[in-house]
């Protein structure tokens, strides 16, 4: 176990050097101040998240991510918006080297594959689900300061519930 925790430090190294290789810690996004660096790239001066390269390059913004990898389960996917499938698959990296390599020979490797996947993928929705709640109550104390504590009102936004059913 210790030698593979050295084979995870080791590897974590080479791929942080990896990353701040592509753009220096703390850069974001040109287009949107996206700051997650697994998602983040250069491209002629300039950087974009995976997700407006792919918009500026004519691609989609989403990706299909194999939920348990593509050689466990090619069919088992769901469409991911970029950014969040690019810091998914860059989790993968930490797995341990013999879960990566061998999951799909062995019946116990295939299983920490399975829960790995679904860890680094509910850690990953957790975190933007965090960003989201941190972007909506920002967004709340900028509307209540503006149009005051009836805002949805002020702006004619209507309210939230939804209209009972006929
Ligand atoms: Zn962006």
């Amino acid at each position: 176990m210790s030698g593979e925790r050295v084979g995870k430090a080791a590897h974590r190294a080479v791929r942080r050097a990896r990353l701040a290789g592509k753009v220096s810690p703390g850069s974001t996004c040109e287009v949107c101040g996206c700051s997650v660096q697994a998602a983040l790239y250069r491209r002629k001066g300039r950087i974009l998240c995976y997700e407006h390269l792919a918009k500026e390059e004519g691609r989609a913004i989403t990706e299909m991510d194999h939920l348990y990898t593509e050689d466990l389960d090619p069919d088992a996917v769901v469409e991911t918006p970029g950014n969040m499938h690019r810091e998914i698959e860059e989790l993968r990296y930490d797995w341990p080297e013999v879960v990566r390599t061998r999951a799909a020979d062995d019946p116990l490797l295939r299983a920490l594959a399975v829960a790995l996947s679904e860890y680094d993928r509910a850690r990953v929705v957790v975190r933007y689900r965090r960003a989201e709640i941190d972007f909506l109550f920002r967004l709340y104390t900028v509307l209540v300061a503006q149009y005051g504590q009836r805002w949805w009102e002020a702006l004619s936004v209507g309210p939230f519930w939804p209209k009972a059913e006929p």
